[in-house]
């Protein structure tokens, strides 16, 4: 096992990482930019580096500087976290070519699945279902014109390179064709430096269902059952939740082994996870997430299974500590995901945070790194907690979420927890009863009917 691990990242996956560490007996180093130095994984790891200014650019994504952080201190193993470096394949190749073992994938899986058209190719040919699109990259506008007139609109524009929903575009008819294309290319090419694309058949009503797998790296594989993240706002999850109100345990275990069937296959080692979209009982493949994800807390409360621990282990060539047979999924878990943002507008809502109460209590987890007098730097994402629950069913997990929710308390800055209990109230949630669609045809309601009644008002004099 390793002595001592370098912590990659920041803000709560940091802390998440510098727990494991802690109850495996093993020492960590926290990098941080000067933005992040009164950071809570900074202040609780063994060490500390600052390894540069705010922008992620001159810090978190500094690869020699990092390097560095982990010679210095005299780390053997880097973990990196979700975002940031986590699925860039040359920086997974430096960290082993100095020496250090990476806390991940091998490379080359990362290579395949960080372009989304070889991905899905590859997973293809290894036995899942994906959505009908075109075969690999489109080599020009009417090239996609074709493409999107053979597999029938709508269609979905995706950057090969892409993430955080950047470079999608929903396309109706040819008409719009064109201009919806440049503009997705031109949001790739600023995005992630490549314009290359592909197209998707859009889907009108999916689910969002992914599964969790882990993999020794030498041919072993499980799956750790499912989570449903249908709950999205411009392509972003806002809630999970596991299992999938939806699936039959039939359904889980087809997709789960076809799913660990890949892993096996390849030889993938460590965490990771294949996203389907999940419409009329069909699944189909969209992408698999080469890292530990933000949502992994809801496996680990029906599972029991910590899987940063298993990540850790796992690099350090033990065996996989599960195995499918004596996996058992116990009850239901909810995540939310607490921004500080304005909970109608979303503008971020960087500050301090005056006051802080986390909720507690039984099947009650708040993962975050704030506290009272922390002060959010506006630099990175607005992500300042996650607040999961667990209960013996669905029903009891949303009473259990609801009251946690209103035990919160996060002064100081906006968050998005008045959503969050906006919609835990509302009876398509609480019937399990919604798509990826739900949660935006939610908010352009309510948006229009305020608009409506402000309209009605006399002005004031
Ligand atoms: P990214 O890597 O940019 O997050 P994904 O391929 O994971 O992109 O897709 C993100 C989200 O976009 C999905 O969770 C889903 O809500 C939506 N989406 C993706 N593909 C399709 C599709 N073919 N039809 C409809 N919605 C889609």
């Amino acid at each position: 096992m390793f002595k001592k691990v370098l912590i990659a990242n920041r803000g709560e996956i940091a802390l998440r990482i510098h727990r494991a560490c802690k109850e495996l007996g093993i020492q960590t180093v926290a990098i941080h930019s000067t933005a992040d130095a009164n950071a809570m994984a900074v202040r609780l790891a063994d060490e500390s580096v600052c390894i540069g200014p705010p922008p992620a650019k001159e810090s978190y994504l500094n690869i020699p500087a990092i390097l560095t952080a982990a010679a210095v201190t005299g780390a053997d193993a880097i973990h990196p976290g979700y975002g940031f470096l986590s699925e860039n394949a040359e920086f997974a190749r430096m960290v082993e070519e100095h020496g250090f073992t990476f806390i991940g994938p091998k490379p080359e899986h990362i290579d395949i699945m960080g372009d989304k058209a070889m991905a899905k190719d590859t997973v293809k040919k290894l036995g899942l279902p994906v959505v009908p699109g075109s075969d690999g990259v489109l080599e020009s506008l009417e090239h996609g014109i074709k493409v999107a007139k053979e597999i029938g609109y709508p269609v979905l524009t995706k950057a090969v390179s892409g993430g955080g929903g950047k470079g999608m575009k929903v396309i109706r008819k040819e008409e719009e064709f064109e201009e919806a294309w440049n503009t997705a290319r031109r949001e790739a090419k600023a995005n992630f430096g490549d314009d290359s694309m592909y197209l998707e058949k859009y889907l009108d009503k999916p689910r969002h269902i992914e599964v969790q797998i882990f993999g020794d790296g030498k041919g072993g594989g499980i799956h750790l059952g499912e989570r449903d993240c249908s709950i999205q706002r411009r392509h972003q999850k806002v809630v999970e939740e596991g299992p999938s109100p939806v699936l039959t345990p039939e359904q889980r275990e087809y997709i789960g082994s076809l799913a660990a069937g890949v892993v096996r296959q390849l030889g993938y080692r460590g965490a990771g996870t294949f996203e389907f979209l999940f419409q009329d009982n069909e699944f189909y493949f969209i992408e698999m997430n080469t890292r530990i994800q933000v949502e992994h807390p809801v496996t680990e409360m029906i599972t029991g299974i910590d899987l940063v621990t298993e990540q850790i282990r796992i690099a350090a060539g033990e065996p996989l500590l599960v195995q499918k047979d004596n996996l058992r999924l116990r009850g239901h878990a909810i995540e939310i995901r607490i921004n500080a943002e304005d909970p109608k507008t979303f503008m971020p809502s960087p500050g301090e945070i005056t006051q802080f109460h986390a909720a507690g209590g039984l099947g009650v987890r708040f993962d975050s790194a704030i506290y009272a007098g922390y002060r959010i730097p506006p630099y990175y994402d607005s992500m300042v907690g996650k607040l999961i629950v667990h209960g013996k069913t669905r029903e009891e997990a949303l009473r259990r979420l609801k009251r946690a929710i209103h035990e919160t308390v996060i002064d100081g800055v906006k968050t998005t927890l008045p959503l969050h209990a906006w919609i835990v109230e509302h009876p398509d949630f609480v019937a399990g009863n919604y798509t990826i669609h739900w949660l935006e045809k939610q908010l352009a309601a309510i948006k229009a009917q305020e608009e409506a009644e402000a309209g009605e008002k006399p002005e004031a004099a």
